[in-house]
């Protein structure tokens, strides 16, 4: 019966990914879908375009050159943070429906989004590319739990799009911090101490890729371990970044 199930489930996963390459958007299956988003659903995704220059923090007041409250009274050891999206509905839903019930196809149009956005980043600005991209790591304990790390997925897509290495295995996470969730900005700073070691040498510049930045706590921290390891220049690519 359950191998029925299993094999009913492939066979229903293979026309649903084969329709997805003949074109069918995943939010309204439009049949129009260019990396499974119609120019209609593409259009209503929330963009991040007022934000912190340093942290992607969404802003309310239009400008493209502020600092949020946050970086001007501790300023990240990271440069800056790229992430065309606020996560808002549906870019939430979308992150959800991968990150949680492993349904890759709502990533596709972001992570190809988050090309673009990058490569026309990066064509304006040729000195700021990396050397290296890192996914933030996940506890193998955790891994082991959803079976894979979106962070991987997307460095990885990321890395075949632009050129430039990842790697997964440079930084461990050494230990399941609580979650970050219920914590004061103090105690999730805490929290993270010591949770990242470096496990190889590094170039100069990276780049660490997250799926969502959230409080910007994991990021600095990760930050702050790649800088001790001898990183001169790092910087945060993302999906999208919570408001505040
Ligand atoms: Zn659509
Ligand atoms: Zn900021």
């Amino acid at each position: 019966m359950i191998k029925g199930l299993e094999l009913l489930s492939t066979l229903i996963g293979r026309k649903v990914n084969s329709e997805m390459r003949a074109g069918h958007c995943v939010a309204c299956l439009d049949h129009r879908a260019i990396n499974g988003l119609c120019d209609g659903c593409r259009a209503d995704l929330p963009v991040n375009r007022w934000r912190c220059q340093r942290c992607a923090l969404p802003l309310a007041i239009p400008s493209g050159t502020l600092t949020c409250g946050e970086c001007m009274r501790t300023p990240p050891t990271f440069t800056r943070t790229l992430a065309p999206w606020r996560y808002q509905y549906p870019v939430d839903a979308m992150i959800g429906r991968y990150k949680y019930r492993g349904q890759r196809k709502f990533a596709r149009p972001l992570v190809a989004g988050l090309g673009d956005y990058l490569e026309n980043h990066l064509r304006t600005c040729p000195e700021s590319v990396p050397e290296l991209i890192i996914p933030a790591p996940m506890h193998r304990r955790r891994r082991r739990k959803r079976g894979f790390n979106q962070a991987d997925d997307i460095a990885e897509a990321l890395s075949c799009r632009l050129a430039i290495p990842w790697c997964a295995r440079t930084v461990r996470r050494s230990r399941h911090a609580r979650p970050q969730r219920d914590l004061g900005r103090a105690q999730r700073l805490a929290n993270l101490q010591g949770v990242f070691t470096v496990t190889r040498p590094l170039p100069l510049r990276i780049a660490i890729v997250d799926d969502v930045i959230t409080t910007g706590a994991t990021v600095r921290s990760l930050t702050d371990a790649l800088r001790d390891a001898g990183a001169e220049d790092v910087q945060v690519w993302a999906l999208a970044r919570t408001p505040g």
